[in-house]
């Protein structure tokens, strides 16, 4: 009940403007975002490549519908690619069509995916479209062909509780192209749609994992990033990699800036390729409420700080 309402007040412009305006949720949102400025999110990348953590960048915005701000966030990862490169950084980027220009029009949206995946080729980078809400999920997976179809430093995300979660990633690994982070899912999803529960959830991702190290799907040249920070989910998957006898580096784990720090060092320690996924900018709001939506105890802290407890 209270994920829904939050993942509904993310898309509120009145309580967006309240929330980036009050300093106890700034202080809160730090946790998850590396700051608003590029600069600190190079800093913050480069802590995290000391530590033995390879990283993926998101330039925080979604949902734009003028062509100029899409083109003002496709100038950003250019130019963050560059800095990656020059600061010679362990670190690709995220990014979501929606801040590409997926609302304003699609040809125009390609055009700026294609300038983005060509600069990170140059800059020997990795590009991962990130999977948004479901309405979305057969154009991310058209374009994301159409860029495959030149490119190959380029993935995409596919969400565990999609029914056709299953069907979408049997035809990817078919043609050869699934390159794909393995996540549960962020977004509001009706019963019709998508699985609910969390355990049903759970058998899913680690399902869908394991179609991706099979012998055959790697013969095909799939390349798993399992996204989620789960121990029952991941624990699974490290066994049955190490079970089938896989390289440690043949497959990542990915968590989410600021989520399970120890873990993730732990993780690393015991041999584990772990790549942290490290936002920032100053469009932080509905990233934010998405991960307070995630966990009943980042909830609560955040009510408290809003009543003033
Ligand atoms: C690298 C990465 C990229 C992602 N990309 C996408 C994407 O493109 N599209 C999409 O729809 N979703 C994406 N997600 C989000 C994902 O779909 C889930 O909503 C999110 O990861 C929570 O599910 P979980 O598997 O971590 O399991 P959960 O059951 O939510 O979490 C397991 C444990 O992790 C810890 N934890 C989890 N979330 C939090 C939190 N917010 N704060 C503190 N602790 C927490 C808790 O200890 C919790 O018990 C991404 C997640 C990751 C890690």
């Amino acid at each position: 009940m209270l994920r829904h309402s939050f993942i509904a007040l993310s898309h509120s412009g009145a309580m967006q403007r309240f929330v980036t305006g009050f300093p106890p949720a700034r202080r809160m949102a730090r946790r998850f975002v590396a700051g608003e400025e590029r600069d600190e999110a190079l800093s913050v990348i480069r802590a995290l490549n000391q530590a033995g953590l390879l990283a993926t960048v998101d330039f925080l915005g979604e949902h734009v519908t003028e062509r100029e701000a899409a083109r003002a966030n496709a100038g950003e990862y250019l130019t963050l690619l560059d800095e990656l490169a020059r600061h010679d950084l362990q670190a690709g980027i995220s990014l979501k069509l929606s801040a590409m220009g997926l609302h304003v029009d699609t040809a125009f949206c390609l055009e700026n995916m294609r300038e983005i995946v060509a600069r990170a080729r140059e800059r020997r980078r990795f590009v991962r479209i990130d999977m948004e809400e479901s309405a979305l999920v057969d154009t991310t997976l058209d374009l994301y062909r159409q860029l495959r179809r030149e490119f190959d430093n380029v993935g995409t995300v596919l969400q565990a509780y999609l029914f056709r979660t299953r069907n979408d990633l049997a035809a990817l690994i078919e043609e050869g192209i699934a390159d794909i982070r393995l996540v549960k899912g962020a977004y509001d999803e009706p019963a019709s749609i998508a699985w609910q529960e969390r355990r049903k959830i759970q058998e899913e991702l680690a399902d869908l994992c394991r179609m991706m190290l099979s012998a055959d799907a790697r013969a095909r040249h799939a390349r798993l990033a399992l996204g989620s920070h789960d121990d029952v989910v991941y624990n699974a998957v490290i066994a049955h990699a190490l079970r089938e006898g896989l390289a440690p580096d043949s497959w990542e784990l990915q968590f989410l800036y600021g989520i399970r720090r120890n873990e993730q060092r732990r993780l690393v320690a015991a041999g584990q390729r772990m790549r942290i996924y490290v936002p920032y900018g100053h469009s932080w709001y509905p990233y934010f409420m998405r991960r307070l939506a995630e966990r009943p105890a980042n909830l609560l802290f955040f009510l408290r700080a809003l009543v003033g407890d």
